[in-house]
Order: C-alpha cells, then structure tokens, then sequence
C-alpha cells in the first residue's frame, strides 16, 4: 500500500518512518502541503491519504481523491469534524482515526499550566535573565489541600484527577457520565458546586453545541475569587472577551491556554499589526498571569510513538479487511 502523507513536520516522519519497519507492506511518502481541494490532486497513484486536524477533507477534495482513485483516509488524530464522512460514505471510502493516544500527555501539559501560571514561572524566568532576583509578583498558593476542579472525565480528564490526587488535593468533578474508575478519590458534583468551590479548574470536555462557550461572563463569576482555569480542550469551551473582563476584575490568580478561540485564523502566522490588534489572543497575551502555548499537550515522544503506530496499524487493518473500532464511518 501506498500512502501519501500530507502536512508533514520533522517530527511526524521521524516517528512514522521508525514505526514503518513493523509494517512491510506499507510505504510512505511525504510531502509538506496540507490537504485541500488544491493539493488532492497529489494522491494520483497513492491508495490512502493521512491527514490531520488542520486538513480539508470537505466534498469537494473528497470528489479529487475518489477520482485519483484514492480508498482510505488515515486521520492521525482523533478528531474528525473536518472530514465530509457522507461523501465519504458515497465514495465507499474507508475513514480512520486515533481515538485516545496518550492522554496523559495532555493531563501533564494541563497541570504545568496550571503550576506555572500560579507561580508565574513565565515571569521569573524573564527577570532572573535580566538579572533581577527580586520575589515581587512571584507569590502563589499551595495546590496541597485545595480543590480541583475537572470538567470532563473522560480519559484525559481521568488522567488530570489522578495527577490532582497525587499532589494531595481534593477532587471533585462534573460530567455528564461518571467514571465508576474515579470513584474512590473523586466526589462528583453539580457544575454549580464546581465554579464555585474550586481553587483550580481545568476542562477538559469536548467542543459541541452543548459545551460551546460554557465558561462565559455568568459561570465566571460563579468562580472563587483567586482560581486558576486552565483549557486544553478546544478553545471556545470559553468566551474570550468574557475571560478578559473576568481577568480585568481580578477574578483569576492564573489563566492556563492551550487552545483558544482564534487557533485555526493563524493569527500569529499572519503577524500584521491590525490583525494582532483586534486579536484576543494578544489581549489576553497582555495580561501576566496569563500563559498561553501553541495546542503543544499532545506533543510528546510517546504521544507521537502511538499516533504513528495506531495509524499504521489502521492501515493494515484496511488491508486485510479486518474491522476496527478505528473506523469512523463503519
Ligand atoms: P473523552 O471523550 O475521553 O472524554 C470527554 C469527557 O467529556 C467524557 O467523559 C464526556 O462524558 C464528557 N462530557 C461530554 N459533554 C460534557 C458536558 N456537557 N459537560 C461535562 N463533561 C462532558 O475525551 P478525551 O480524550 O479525554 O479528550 C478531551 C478533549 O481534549 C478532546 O475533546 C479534545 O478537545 C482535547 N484534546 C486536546 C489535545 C491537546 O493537544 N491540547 C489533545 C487531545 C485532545
């Protein structure tokens, strides 16, 4: 089989070519566009595609691909809203992912966010390398014997409560579904409860119609003066120009991003003063007990390891024709 791997970074073919060896019958190569209705036309000869969360797999590439002759769509991650998986469907091409790689990759990120920001180790950093040992602005509080509070406990947010266990806090959490494997050191409550008796808060559900915007200028002031909130999930679980008047009033001892609102408008790819000025994202980057980093929680070797052989696998798995719980459109 022949797979042509579209968005390709060092990373990604350092780990697929040291996993390719398990897999004879699988050949790769690499090219660094990403995949949209321009560069479909690429796959000519190829039998799959890998594609990832940024790609364009809406009916219209999808259309070029079928022509090309192309049978599989490999997503090397988990989610897939941008795949039209009807035409997909039409085509009687195979659409596959990789559910859950590491989702402790992601829980660690979310509390070194979460340290960082209350002991503003971004801040210390700075001064220190200019020479100024001075403590002002540095304080924080103990996580030992706080609350923390985990929305979503799914597995990264499973993953956030052992951590928050291990440092000797109390948990407690809000989902929809409880996790009977967290019921010996987490206390389930109401979203209410959580805002409010939490020291920390981290989200850590997905992004859909119902969760859309759920930390807004109303569950902000439900919180605890002094909490630390930290999103790794999908960045409109929070309204933006709410955190900001929520920040402006002091409500926050820190604020921990991964994603936000404008992720895909690469707003700092495009770095013009205009768009850099009416960006959230910079307003927000203006505040210093706000630490933002660029969607980096999964980014780990062992996270990249999983990906790169899951996706293989999945490959093989279309070869042989055997099912999967990978498959997206069984
Ligand atoms: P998961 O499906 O295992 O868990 C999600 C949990 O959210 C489930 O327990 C579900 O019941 C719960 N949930 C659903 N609706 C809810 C609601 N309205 N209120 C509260 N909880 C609700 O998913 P996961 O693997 O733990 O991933 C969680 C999220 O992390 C993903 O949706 C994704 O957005 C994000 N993620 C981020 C990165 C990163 O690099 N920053 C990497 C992977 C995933």
């Amino acid at each position: 089989m022949k797979i042509l791997f579209y968005d390709t970074k060092n990373y990604d073919r350092e780990s697929f070519q040291s996993a390719l060896g398990a897999f004879p019958d699988i050949a790769i190569e690499y090219t660094k566009s990403d995949l949209d209705s321009r560069t479909a036309a690429l796959a000519e000869g190829f039998d799959a595609v890998c594609a990832f969360v940024n790609s364009d797999l809406g009916s219209p590439t999808l259309d070029i691909l079928h022509a090309k002759k192309v049978s599989l769509i490999l997503m090397r991650c988990a989610g897939f809203n941008n795949v039209d998986l009807d035409t997909a469907k039409k085509y009687g091409m195979r659409v596959m992912r990789v559910p859950g790689y590491s989702p402790e990759a992601v829980a660690e990120h979310a509390m070194a966010l979460a340290l960082a920001s209350n002991r503003r180790l971004h801040k210390a950093y700075n001064k220190v390398r200019e020479n100024d040992f001075s403590l002002s602005g540095l304080m924080g509080f103990n996580f030992y014997q706080k609350t923390a509070g985990i929305i979503g406990t799914g597995k990264i947010g499973a993953a956030m409560c052992r951590i928050c266990h291990g440092f000797g806090m109390k948990v407690i959490a809000y989902d929809v579904y409880q996790n009977e494997d967290l019921k010996d050191f987490v206390t389930y409550v109401s979203l209410d409860q959580l805002l409010s008796d939490s020291d920390v808060i981290s989200l850590h559900c997905p992004l859909m119609d119902s969760t859309y915007h759920m930390i807004n200028i109303e569950t902000i002031r439900k919180m605890k003066d002094g909490v630390i909130l930290v999103n790794t999930s999908r960045g409109a679980l929070v309204k933006t120009n709410d955190l900001i008047e929520g920040i402006r009033m002091h409500k926050f001892a820190g604020v921990g991003l991964d994603v936000y609102e404008e992720e895909t408008a690469n707003v700092f790819e495009d770095r013009s003063d205009e768009i850099l000025e009416h960006s959230t994202t910079a307003r927000l980057l203006s505040f210093p007990n706000v630490m933002i980093t660029s969607h980096q929680g999964f980014f780990t070797r062992e996270a990249l390891e999983a990906i790169a052989v899951t996706t293989l696998q999945n490959a093989s798995d279309f070869l042989t024709c055997t099912e999967s719980r990978n498959d997206v459109n069984p």
